[in-house]
């Protein structure tokens, strides 16, 4: 069992071991009873354990190639548990365009617990050393970002901040671990929002983290059980469900993605497209050493917030909402969904301007997204 897709499929809770139940069991209990006193039973309180938890937490963990994984009620409940492995006084270093519930939590919470952030730009290695403060002791990485899809060097601010003494983590959630594997990278700790590609059908919220070693794993089980925030059996379940489809899903997204972006990029009327496939994106050749593809998201800018309400309004194909990652196409407006609260300054500095939107490509037929597409961009 050494290949990705193998592994997809037989990963170890695939048969239940009591019963040969072609999935894992949904162990819908809070407690667990005790037949021995003087011997605690394997699973006590599902807070600390539950075995449908538990047989997802084993998926990612081999998935992603780390000692040890956990999920969690959301991607953000997988962060936040993350960062609560700092403490007062301490001082991170973040990307700058990182997901906008993960700079929310970093400024607004975070720093009143008196953990410090520096935003740089990551593709820029040398922004990032100089970052460095005698107290600071974590660097958080998103790659691709969003929504322009700019390109981080991961083994290369990995091995910096190894030298460091600094703990390494990824957001891994456009790339998923089909196409980006950062432990394997030098990364310590990878994070996901499992509500996008991972579980894939825009119906279950979850998170998931995976420690490289298993002393940061105990540390990662530790918070996850005191702070309590678990991902529930039913949730656990439906995640490995979506998850066992994810090389399909992934792999024809991605072939529709490249055509969707081509064909963008063919027409003048588009100012700009943002894909790491296009042979013009900057972080092509860091994208095609650290990742074996380039992902399903596509943004592009359609010229003004007119035109881009425009094609919101007339779109008949995608979902027009927040998030990624699913079987149905998904079109999102940045500048007034996941970037609304971004002053308009900022936005633009960052490339978000008031007529770019981002294309999370489903499953759908692609010359029908195109023809869909063309219509509603011709208006
Ligand atoms: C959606 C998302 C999150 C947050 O995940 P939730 O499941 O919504 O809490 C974090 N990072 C990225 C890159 C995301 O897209």
């Amino acid at each position: 069992m050494t290949k990705f897709d193998t592994k997809l499929i037989h990963f170890g809770s695939e048969v239940d071991a009591a019963t040969g139940a072609s999935s894992v069991p949904i162990y819908q209990a809070s407690t667990f009873h005790h037949h021995d006193i003087y011997n605690p039973p394997e699973y006590d309180y599902s807070r600390s354990g539950n075995p449908t938890r538990q047989a997802l937490e084993e998926y990612i963990t081999l998935l992603e190639g780390g000692a040890r994984g956990f999920a969690f009620s959301s991607g953000m409940s997988a962060i936040s548990t993350a960062f609560m492995l700092f403490s007062a006084g301490d001082h991170l270093i973040v990307t700058e365009d990182v997901y906008g519930g993960t700079y929310r939590l970093l400024t607004q919470i975070l720093s009143r617990m008196n953990i410090e952030t520096t935003f740089v730009d990551m593709t820029d290695l040398s922004a990032v050393k100089a970052a460095l403060r005698p107290n600071t002791k974590g660097v958080f990485m998103e790659t691709p970002s969003n929504p322009t899809l700019k390109i981080t060097d991961i083994a290369a601010v990995a091995a910096w901040a190894s030298q460091h003494q600094l703990i390494s983590m990824v957001d891994n959630t456009f790339m998923t671990p089909y196409y980006q594997r950062p432990i394997e990278l030098g990364v310590d700790i990878v994070l996901h929002s499992a509500t996008k590609f991972l579980g894939g059908h825009s119906d279950v919220l979850a998170g998931l983290a995976v420690a490289r070693t298993e002393e940061l794993g105990n540390q990662l089980k530790y918070l996850q059980n005191g702070l309590g925030t678990v991902l529930g059996a039913q949730e656990s379940w439906l995640l490995m469900r979506g998850m066992k489809t994810l090389g399909a899903r992934m792999e024809r997204s991605e072939t529709s993605a490249r055509k969707l972006a081509d064909w963008l990029q063919g027409r003048s009327d588009i100012p700009a497209v943002y894909y790491p496939g296009l042979a013009s994106h900057p972080g092509r050749e860091i994208q095609e050493k650290q990742s074996t593809g380039y992902g399903a998201v596509v943004s592009f800018d359609v010229g003004s917030q007119e035109r881009a309400k425009q094609v919101l309004s007339r779109v008949k194909l995608p979902l027009v909402a927040v998030s990624l990652g699913a079987v149905e196409s998904i079109l999102s407006y940045p500048a007034m969904m996941s970037h609304a609260s971004m002053p308009a300054e900022v936005r633009s500095e960052r490339g978000i301007t008031d007529g770019l939107l981002r294309f999370s490509v489903g499953l759908e037929d692609i010359e029908d997204l195109i023809e869909d597409l063309g219509q509603a961009l011709e208006g």
